[in-house]
Order: C-alpha cells, then structure tokens, then sequence
C-alpha cells in the first residue's frame, strides 16, 4: 500500500526545488538590478556628456577675452595713467561697450596690487570700481603671468560667476590684470527640465552649480580646517556658511544614498541615487550626475514577481503532476492489489471446485460400483430365484417326461409285437406315435434349458407370447396336477416388446405360481392371461380366482420377503423380481383384486415399433 508520508526522496526534491527556487529569485534580482543599472548608467552618462559638452562651450566663449582684452591700449593707458580721470572714463566705457557686445557679466581693470581701477558696471549701484580683489587667486594666477581661472561668488555683487583673468603687460612687464566674470545661473535654468539632478563641483567639494537650488554651495562631504581656510582666505563663497548634505556612499558602489534632506525642502526619505562624475580640470570642476535609482527597486520587485510566478507556476505545475502520478500509482497499486485478490479468489474457488468435482466423482465412481454390486446382485438373485424356481418344477417336469417315456415303451413294446404279426401298418402307427412323444420330450427339456439359461443384462426386442406361451408350457404340469382350468386370448405372434426372452418368461413362471399356489385352495380353479395391444406398449393381464390380496398387504406385496406362505414354502422374493425385470425393461407392474374375488397382476410393457409403422 502506498504510504501516506512523504518519502525520503521527496523530502529532498522540496529541499532542492526550494534551494534551486531562491538561488534563482536571487539571481534575478542581481541581474534585474544590474540590467537596471546599467541602463540608467548609459543614460547618466549621455547627460554627464553633454552637461560637460555644454559647459565647456559656455567657458570656451568667455575665456579668450581677457587675453584680447589685455592689448587694448585703453586699458593699459588706465593702467598706466591711473588715477587720471579721463583716461579712466575712457576705460570704463570701453569695458562696459565690450561687456554689452560679450554678454559677460562684468568685465573690469585691476592694478597690480589687486584693486579695480575701471569696469564694465561702474555706473551701477553695485559698481567693482574701488574694490581691491588681490585677496582672488585668478588675480594671483594672472600676476604671474597665466590665464586665472576662478569660480566663485561675487564679494560685490553676491552673485555667482566664474572668473577669467589675464595679465596686462606693457615694457616693464605685468602692470595690471583684466578679468572677464562670467554669469552662470543661466545654465542651472536649462538643468530644471532633467529628471537627474545635475551637480557641479569645486575642488573642495562645495555645490557650485546645481538643479536644485536648495543645494547650492553646500558641501557634499565634510570640509577640512585647509579647506575653510582657503575659502575664506580667497573669500570664495563671500564668507557664505556652507551646510552638509547627507550624502552616503557604500565603498566601491556608485550608489549614494540621500537622506535627512527635508531640512533642505525636499524628501525626508531617505533616496536612493545612482552617481556618476567626470572631473572638469580645465574648470576646476567635478560635474556630478545623481540619476534617481529608486525605480531601480521597483524593476527588481517586477522581475521577482514575474519570475515568482513562473517558479510558482512550475512548482504547481510540479506537485500537479506529482499528485497525478501519486494517484495513478495508488490506482494501479490497487488495481493491482484488487487483482491479485480476485486471483486468490479464483484460485481458492477453483481449488475448491476441484475438490468438490473430485469428491463427486467420487461419489460417482462409488455409486457406480454401488449400482453396478446392485445391479450384479440383482442379476444374481433373479438367476438364484429362477433356479430355485425350477427346483420348484422339477418335480412336475420329470413327472411330464416320465408320461411319455413310459408312452414311448408302451408303443415301442406293441410295435414288436405288430411287427411279429407281419402287421406294418399298425407298426408304423406306433412308430410315428414314439417319435412324436420324442418330440414333445425333447420341447420340454428346450424349455427348461432356456429357462436355465443365464440371459446377458440389457433390453432388446423380445417375442412376447412365445416367452408367455414358454412360461405356460413350463408350468403345465403344475396347472394340471392343480386341475387349473386355463384360458389364454392370443394370437398376434409377432408383437414385440422391450425385454429379454428369459427375463420376460421369468416374470410370467413368477406371477403363474402364486396364482397356482393361491387357487390350491379354491373352489373354482381358472387361470386367465390376456394380451391387450395399445399404441406404444401392450398390457398382460393374469387374473386367478383364488382369495385375493389383502387390502394391507396391497402396497406391500411387491417389497423383499414379504410372504404370507409358510416357512419353507415362500421366500417373499418373487413379486419383488418381477418387479425389478419390469422396471429394467421400462415397463411397470400393478396388483388388484378382482370384483368377483381372486387377484389380477397387469404387466405394461414398450412395444417395438414394426418395421411398417415407423415407415408410416
Ligand atoms: P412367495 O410366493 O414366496 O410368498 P411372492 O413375492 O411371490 O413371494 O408373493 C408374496 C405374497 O403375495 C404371497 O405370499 C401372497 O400372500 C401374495 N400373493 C402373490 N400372488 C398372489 C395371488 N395371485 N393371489 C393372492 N395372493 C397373492
């Protein structure tokens, strides 16, 4: 029987489809997310590019005026000439004319020692004119002879600008630095539109530019004591407190995490951000792309859920089957069980059938020998009968046989006589009278001999008078001696009936004595045998006149030993014979009274169809 727990290897399959399960989920989440990842990498650093692209364009612009700027002979008059009222009237509108043409910010003049003797916005409330910025390293840079690059928050105008400053020479050498300012909130305006943030950095790591504005000039990792000195030692950010943004990264990832933000007016969640940065030297700058990677979360629980399901789906999929096969197993365990059954059964049903025919045959075969010692004894009990029975005739025969021997002397003695006499005539007469009594000798002793003989078992045609008319013959001493008178009506010779000549002329010795032996006594002595013909078989009537049978002994006359003679006379064995050959031959035997007294014994016997008849 299948048992109902779960094997051992089931046991492990669960295990291994459940280790196989998470080794996949795990998997797929690795590869959704570095899928995703890579995909916004590509697309962070699209952008890096072209933020790069643009910025270097916008200071590429701007950074070849100073130098042009630097041979203007206005300008190195100013220098020379300060503080000359009209040669730095001249030189202020000389700025301010090529400031309007470049779209600079500011463009202005400083001496040597870093103050600003003309510029372009010397007519505005906030004019440089008058402003000493030696303290700018583009100023420093461009007195040793370089072009000064700085980006940094105007001390004046409070607004951001990215410096570009070149020396002015004459004979003597440097006399003076011309500086173009660049404006740079434009470019933040065109970042709004993009989904990443846009961060540019400076060397110290201090949000320059950005596209969050909150953002601006805060710091993105702690700033060192160096650091604060050299921001307040080049008055960078114009003394500006710069705060931290929260900015967290893993070693080695180029994720970063962003957080406690709401300060800052943006999330107080904690957001994840993919970082990727170039550095700009020529600028001074690190320009930062942070794309939003928290859809990249969202990514990986899609491809979780997808593959989830489809787990989910094969592992259903799995037990499905499983739970079939298990089933069909069960089926045909007990399809299989059910027909080893059915087979013990047969086999048990079939043993004992065999037992049951064996013990019937044997019953048969015991039967058989039963019937056949039966039928044996039967056999050897009419033979015993009817040899006793003609024990019974003897006496009567010898009696018949000694009358015409004693005849035969008789005639033979006269015929001598006769003979001696010459008389032929009456010699012959009496010669003829011996054969004949010879003859009637030799009929009887036939009789007896076949009366003797033992008939083989079984049914044949038999010739019914002449077996009546042998029965009568082999009495016929008897009846004579009983002064019986006798009437027999019969003539047809040949009908034929199912028996046995023997047999049949035994019955008839049979039912003849006891009607002799009852009419010992009788008044009236008459025997009467007649023969009734029918259809299929034929009636023998043997009527007596002697005293009957009693109505009590009716039913039992036929039964063995039943005798109402004498001891030594009767055995109670011969209806009970007849009876038997009767039945042998398919017929049947009745006894009743006759109403005028004395007792009649009906034979019923088959017919045999003639010839003729069967043709018809
Ligand atoms: P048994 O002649 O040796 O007695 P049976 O079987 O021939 O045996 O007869 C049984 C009995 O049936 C007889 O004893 C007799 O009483 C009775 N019986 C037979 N035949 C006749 C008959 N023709 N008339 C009266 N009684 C008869």
């Amino acid at each position: 029987m299948p048992s109902r727990s779960l094997s051992r290897t089931t046991w492990f399959a669960i295990l291994g489809a459940t280790l196989l399960s998470g080794l996949i989920l795990w998997e797929t989440a690795r590869y959704a997310r570095s899928v995703a990842l890579d995909e916004i990498r590509t697309r962070s650093a699209y952008t890096l590019d072209l933020v790069i692209e643009n910025l270097r364009g916008e200071l590429a612009k701007y950074s070849f005026q100073p130098r042009l700027l630097a041979h203007s002979t206005v300008l190195t008059d100013a220098l020379t000439q300060y503080p000359q009222a009209s040669a730095m009237d001249r030189a202020n509108s000389e700025l301010e004319r090529i400031n309007e043409v470049t779209g600079a910010r500011a463009t202005y003049l400083m001496n040597k020692d870093g103050l600003t003797i003309a510029a372009s916005n010397w007519s505005s409330d906030k004019p440089f004119v008058g402003s000493n910025f030696s303290f700018r390293p583009y100023f420093k840079e461009a007195m040793q002879g370089r072009l000064g690059r700085f980006s940094a928050l105007g001390t004046t105008s409070g607004e951001r600008g990215y410096y570009f400053a070149h020396p002015v020479r004459n004979a003597d050498g440097i006399i003076g630095v011309v500086v173009v300012k660049m404006g740079v909130a434009r470019l933040e305006t065109a970042w709004r539109a993009s989904d990443d943030i846009i961060l540019i950095l400076d060397e110290e790591g201090i949000v320059f530019l950005s596209s969050r504005p909150e953002w601006r000039l805060n710091a993105i990792s702690p700033l060192s004591a160096a650091a604060h000195q050299r921001l307040s030692e080049t008055r960078r950010y114009a003394g500006e407190a710069h705060r931290e943004l929260s900015f967290s990264r893993a070693p080695d990832s180029d994720i970063i995490e962003i957080g406690k933000i709401d300060a800052l007016g943006t999330s107080n969640r904690t957001k994840k951000y993919l970082a990727i940065s170039a550095p700009m030297n020529e600028a001074g700058w690190r320009v930062l792309i942070l794309a939003d990677a928290s859809g990249v979360a969202y990514r990986v629980q899609i491809a979780l859920l997808v593959v989830g399901f489809m787990l989910a789906s094969a592992v259903l999929a799995s037990l499905n089957i499983y739970q079939r096969r298990r089933r069909l197993n069960e089926r045909l365990e007990l399809q299989e069980a059910a027909k080893a059954e059915l087979g013990d059964k047969v086999r048990e049903r079939t043993k004992d059938l065999s037992r049951a025919v064996a013990r019937l045959r044997a019953e048969v075969s015991e039967r058989q020998r039963a019937e056949e010692d039966l039928r044996r004894t039967q056999e050897e009990l009419i033979q015993a009968s009817k040899l006793s029975a003609l024990g019974r005739l003897s006496a009567g025969i010898s009696h018949e046989l000694n009358q015409p021997l004693t005849a035969i002397r008789n005639y033979a003695e006269n015929a001598r006589v006769f003979l001696s006499r010459n008389n032929t005539a009456t010699t012959d007469a009496n010669l003829g009278s011996i054969v004949e009594m010879g003859e009637r000798m030799a009929r009887i002793i036939r009789n007896l001999r076949t009366y003797a003989r033992n008939e083989p078992v079984g049914s044949r045609p038999a010739r019914l008078l002449q077996s009546i008319r042998d029965a009568i013959g082999l009495l016929q001493p008897e009846l004579r001696s009983a002064d019986i008178e006798v009437t027999s009506d019969f003539t047809d010779d040949e009908l034929m009936v199912i028996g046995g000549d023997v047999r049949l002329q035994q019955v008839f010795v049979n039912l003849i004595s006891n009607a002799i032996d009852a009419m010992s006594n009788a008044p009236r002595r008459h025997l009467t045998v007649s023969v009734e013909p029918r259809a299929t078989d034929v009636a023998i009537t043997i009527s007596d006149t002697g005293p009957g049978l009693r109505a009590k002994d009716m039913n039992r006359v036929f039964d063995p030993f039943f005798t109402t003679k004498e001891v030594g006379k009767g055995t109670g064995l011969g209806l009970s014979i007849t009876y038997g050959i009767v039945n042998q031959f398919g017929g049947y035997i009745e006894a009743a009274n006759n109403d005028d007294g004395g007792a009649t014994f009906t034979v019923t016997l088959h017919r045999v169809e003639s010839n003729r008849e069967a043709a018809e």
